[in-house]
């Protein structure tokens, strides 16, 4: 089992089982503090602790931003290529292509 060592204010050492303890970050649009599932982050592989974890909020505003991009079903071959270059630098920072 991994724990973490806290003192307290008596300068007594407690153990903690890391896994009963809460994790927290703030959000990075609007800074709201808000709850990290940890261990769940490190199943899915791939985690980096100094990743941003959006709020409930943010998450449903992005889904929602998603759900409409899809939606739109943009036609890329109607594109000219000045509109190709500009949605590309748009879009490439967040993409890992
Ligand atoms: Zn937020």
């Amino acid at each position: 089992m991994i724990y973490t060592k806290i003192k307290t204010s008596d300068n007594e050492t407690i153990k903690l089982p890391v896994d009963e303890l809460d994790f927290f970050c703030k959000c990075p649009i609007y800074g709201e503090e808000t709850e990290v599932p940890l261990f769940e982050f490190m199943d899915n592989g791939d985690f980096d602790i100094y990743c941003d974890v959006y709020c409930d909020k943010c998450s449903n505003e992005t889904g929602n931003y998603r759900k409409k991009l899809s939606e739109m079903h943009i036609d890329y071959n109607s594109m000219p290529l000045d509109k190709l270059k500009e949605f590309f630098e748009l879009i490439a920072p967040y993409t890992d292509k």
